[in-house]
């Protein structure tokens, strides 16, 4: 059979695979064991036979050195109770053959018996056997062209030994009681091996049911999700292991996929209407006054300066989303320099004081006396601090301290930005920094949920990390870790 034809014919099903493969693989074993098993018995047998052999040999010689006569006797009497039946017993001298039991079944086979005899003499080996298989004679055997070829029903081993007088005793023992048993086991392992091969496929097939089910329910999850029902999830199996575990993985990603999905939804359609506004005033404003015939320059100023007010308006979300997506791709270029992380502060401060002073929110600056160098790009560092502390204006209502502080440890110089607000729900917090992403659901507060991702962007290029510890109620503390000892460079 070809290797295509194999191939074809190999199932495509993993169960069928699993059945079938288990099925060879029980079926090796069994050879493997059934012939190992059968070599060790074979072995065990023949060195009792031997065993047997050698103790006859031994006894007879006795009988022999205390009187050939009581020899003759003793193998009379056996042969007689019928002891010798498997039996080959002979013993010669010169004169010609003194004595000889044939085993039963050999009777009408006494010229092969001969001829193994002479083989068996003339070759001088302790151990010899003529075997049930096609005796071959050699040359030397001087035998009729008759023997050459002879077939014997059964194994015989035999053994010799020359007595004090010259004469030689040979005992042989046939091997047919352990050949009937090898056949009797085998046929009977034979039919167990078939009847426990036929069980073991079923239950195997069984078995693989259980196997199989999870990654079959893989496949289906994963039609109905490219079918488009991205809330479909595998069940996860009870066992534990490769298998449970790769189902988990699965749908924690198809959580993130469905949360990502989601969050990209809800972005385009807070892009879209974030965008919608100010070209919905564009439009109106530069609609009014072309609605009046004769508009006087000042009403086309006014119209002009709304429309580029809300232009500008518009380039800042875009620049804003354009900025993240180079931020996040990687390509953001940094103009690294030492940076006191003091000044940072102060600058920002300076920028947000009016507005918070607006909104009714204290706004207060903590800096050590020495100053805190890092090295870093102080205009992409000042955008994050400003982004962190608008977060922190937005989200804190009148009345409320907001804290903008630089703290510097054996370890790490830190800029911290802390307030009094709303805080952050902790299922929320793993969130916020996802590209347009936004805590507060009712968009309440303006914003376009990219502030937190291009801070995290621009953090990570400086090697740096952002902590979050937020409360409800109670506010939020969002700290810049600058890591000392291994400074961005
Ligand atoms: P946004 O433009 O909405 O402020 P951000 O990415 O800056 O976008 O913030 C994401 C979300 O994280 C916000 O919508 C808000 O829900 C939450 N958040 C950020 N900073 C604070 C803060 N200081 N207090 C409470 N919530 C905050």
């Amino acid at each position: 059979m070809s290797l295509n034809k194999v191939k074809r014919l190999w199932p495509r099903s993993l169960r069928a695979r699993f059945t079938i493969l288990g099925a060879v693989l029980f079926l090796i074993a069994t050879i493997f064991i059934v012939s190992f098993s059968g070599v060790l018995l074979h072995r065990e047998f023949e060195s009792r036979v031997q065993e047997a052999v050698l103790g006859q040999l031994d006894r007879y010689a006795r009988f022999d050195r205390q009187s050939p006569i009581r020899l003759f006797r003793t193998l009379q009497r056996e042969h007689e109770q019928n002891r010798l039946r498997g039996t080959w017993v002979r013993l010669q001298n010169v004169s010609g053959v003194l004595w000889e039991t044939v085993p039963a079944d050999w009777e009408q086979d006494r010229e092969a018996l001969e001829s193994v005899l002479v083989v068996h003499l003339k070759s001088g080996d302790d151990w010899s056997r003529a075997t049930r298989e096609r005796y071959e004679l050699p040359d030397w055997a001087n035998v009729d062209d008759d023997h050459h070829r002879i077939q014997f029903e059964e194994e015989l081993l035999m053994a010799s030994r020359v007595l004090p007088d010259g004469s030689v005793l040979v005992v042989g023992e046939s091997l047919a009681r352990f050949q009937i048993f090898i056949r009797v086991f085998g046929r009977s392992i034979f039919r167990g091996v078939l009847i426990i091969g036929a069980v073991s496929v079923l239950v195997g097939w069984l078995l693989s049911r259980r196997l199989v089910l999870p990654l079959q329910n893989l496949v289906r999850t994963t039609e109905t999700v490219a079918s488009g029902t991205l809330s479909a999830r595998v069940p996860v199996p009870d066992s534990t292991g490769e298998l449970e575990e790769l189902t988990r993985l699965f749908n924690q990603m198809l959580d993130r996929i469905e949360g990502l999905v989601g969050t990209m939804n809800e972005s385009l359609d807070n892009v879209a209407h974030d965008l919608r506004t100010p070209l919905t005033k564009i439009r109106a404003s530069v609609e009014s006054v072309l609605q009046r015939p004769d508009p006087s320059a000042e009403e086309l100023r006014e119209a002009l300066l709304d429309t580029a007010e809300e232009a500008e308006k518009i380039g800042t979300l875009l620049n804003a989303l354009m900025n993240l997506a180079e931020a996040q791709a990687g390509t953001l270029k940094l103009q690294k320099q030492p940076v006191d992380l003091r000044r940072v502060a102060e600058e920002v401060f300076g920028l947000y004081e009016m507005l918070s002073e607006e909104q009714g929110v204290a706004l207060t600056l903590e800096l050590p006396e020495e100053a805190v160098t890092v090295e870093a790009d102080p205009i992409r560092l000042r955008q994050a601090v400003a982004n962190l502390v608008d977060n922190a204006l937005k989200f804190t209502p009148e009345g409320g301290r907001t804290t903008l502080s630089v703290t510097v440890e054996a370890a790490a110089a830190q800029l911290v930005v802390t307030d009094t607000g709303i805080g952050i729900p902790p299922e929320e917090q793993p969130r916020i920094f996802e590209r347009l992403y936004r805590a507060d659901k009712s968009r309440a507060t303006q914003g376009l949920g990219l502030g937190l991702s291009l801070v995290q962007a621009i953090v990570r290029a400086h090697e740096a990390h952002i902590e979050v510890a937020s409360v409800p109620e109670e506010g939020s503390r969002f700290a810049l870790v600058f890591p000392k000892g291994a400074p961005s460079g």
